[in-house]
């Protein structure tokens, strides 16, 4: 790359940041299944160097396209309705609870909770439960991707998953079963 080149680049990712969509509205577009205001943020990755990067690495976690056959349940906060706790095992005695909440996505529940990271009170935990008509088998993988953090879990056989050391953000939270994925987006870890 010449250096004017270079110093181009620099000059549209500065002009770009102020414009740059939220997080979960790149999530949203990378599923497909962003609807409000889709066009205007289509036109605007084609000129965001940033928001390609973004775009690129939603694609290396969240990869959904592979699997034509998976089906994509967004969910849906249900307010009020507590139906499973997470298990004793990651919910840590003597941490507090910061938030929880629950949500439906087809025949599945997801409930999620969030707890100060016992090894350090400015990180969180984000613990979750997932159940619905059948049991997730052992290849259940839950995703948490943010603008810092990106990372995988395994589910356990009873549906549990946790995530330690989380940065405040606001995050998409997959969990990728049998042959549906369930998206919360956005999930907002305070
Ligand atoms: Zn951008």
């Amino acid at each position: 790359m010449d250096p004017d080149e270079a110093l181009d680049r620099a000059l549209t990712r500065q002009l770009y940041r102020f414009a740059c969509p939220e997080p979960h509205v790149l999530g949203e577009l990378h599923l497909g299944v962003l609807e409000e205001g889709r066009e205007q943020v289509e036109a605007h990755v084609r000129n965001c160097p940033r928001c390609q990067e973004e775009l690129a690495a939603l694609e290396r976690f969240l990869r959904t396209r592979d699997q034509p056959d998976l089906r994509v349940l967004v969910a849906q906060w249900v307010p009020q309705l507590q139906v499973a706790e997470p298990a004793p095992a990651y919910a840590v005695r003597g941490t507090v609870q910061l938030a929880s909440a629950t949500y439906q996505a087809g025949e599945f529940t997801l409930s999620v909770s969030i707890t100060e990271d016992p090894q350090n009170p400015s990180l969180r935990t984000v613990a979750g439960i997932v159940s619905g008509e059948a049991e997730p088998g052992g290849q259940a993988r839950a995703r948490l991707v943010g603008p810092t953090y990106h990372e995988e879990e395994a589910v356990d056989t009873v549906g549990q998953f946790a995530f330690d050391r989380v940065p405040a953000g606001r995050y998409t939270l997959e969990v990728e079963l049998e042959d549906a994925l369930v998206q919360v987006s956005p999930l907002e870890v305070a």
